[in-house]
């Protein structure tokens, strides 16, 4: 098998799944392309259950989660990882934060209606209300990260993304001071990514690029918090038919845990492997992850 030229020497890569309901087309793309890239690099490949958000976790969805990447030939390496069981670590880093954060009593309504302008993820972009202070007699709704103002340096993001290339935001104008924690107790997506990736070393995200936009808030936490920027590749997401990312809410079925070997092609043509005669699902891995180490080689600069 082809190894990776300047791969880093203890690759970890991960899954890193909502249990909202069984994976589908659109999951098994981002979860192959971890894999892949942890198998082409000889890496690890971890298997983190993002289960912070209860309201929206579906019983028995990270059981099912688990049964089909194993149906499907995808072998994750130590213990599965549970994020609702790490809330002490959140904490912590937290509590790290507390010189550039604040307590934050807008409403969303309230933000809505500042019309500032909509972040990439879709959110409205926050005003900067409470940067000062809460009005008087208000309680906290969340904690915020104060951002640098708009034309800092250290507030632009630029990264190098293995799939989409050059990426530069403002998180000023782009976000604005994002959430760390809501008013309820419930942390938000951007501190459990940043603190789970370090705590367990991940040196390579590759995911959806559903998630492009939230890289540039992660990286500044990793900044703020002295923890490593581990590389990243965001894979495109995959589309219905009219155009919207496949998602549960967009229609998506469940996968067919009876024929892994057909939903597995199917996202290896999505990923733009061309795979001839595959007979198996342990046949398939032995095919593709050659494939993906031949794509992603890197110009080796020693010898060129
Ligand atoms: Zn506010």
């Amino acid at each position: 098998m082809q190894r990776l030229k300047h791969s880093p020497l203890n690759y970890v890569g991960r899954f890193a799944p909502s249990p909202t309901g069984p994976l589908h087309a659109g999951s098994l793309r981002a979860a192959m392309a971890s894999y892949l890239d942890a198998r082409a690099h000889h890496g690890r490949w971890l298997l983190r259950i993002e289960d912070l958000d209860t309201a929206r976790a579906v019983p028995d969805a990270a059981h099912h989660i688990i049964q089909t990447l194993a149906a499907f030939g995808m072998d994750a390496d130590g213990d599965i990882v549970w994020q609702s069981q790490r809330k002490n670590s959140y904490q912590q880093a937290f509590d790290q934060l507390a010189d550039v954060s604040y307590p934050c009593s807008c409403s969303r309504r309230e933000i809505a209606d500042s019309r500032i302008g909509l972040a990439s993820d879709g959110a409205a972009i926050y005003p900067g209300t409470c940067r000062n202070g809460m009005a008087a007699g208000r309680s906290p709704h969340a904690w915020r990260l104060r951002v640098p103002e708009a034309g800092h340096a250290e507030g632009e993001i630029c990264f190098k993304d293995r799939w989409q290339g050059l990426f530069t935001e403002q998180l000023a104008t782009a976000v604005g001071d994002f959430v760390l924690k809501r008013g309820d107790g419930f942390w938000a997506y951007q501190l459990a990514v940043v603190v789970d990736d370090a705590i367990q070393g991940v040196t390579d995200v590759v995911r959806g690029a559903d998630l492009l936009g939230s890289t540039a808030r992660q990286i500044y936490l990793q900044h703020k918090l002295g923890l490593p920027t581990p590389r990243y590749l965001h894979v495109p997401v995959v589309a219905n038919a009219a155009g919207e990312k496949l998602s549960k809410q967009t229609g998506a079925s469940a996968l067919d845990l009876n024929k892994p070997l057909t939903a597995l092609l199917e996202a290896a043509q999505g990923l733009g492997l061309a795979l001839d005669g595959v007979n198996s699902v342990p046949d398939f891995w032995r095919k593709a992850i050659p494939l993906w180490a031949q794509r992603f080689a890197e110009p080796d600069v020693n010898h060129p």
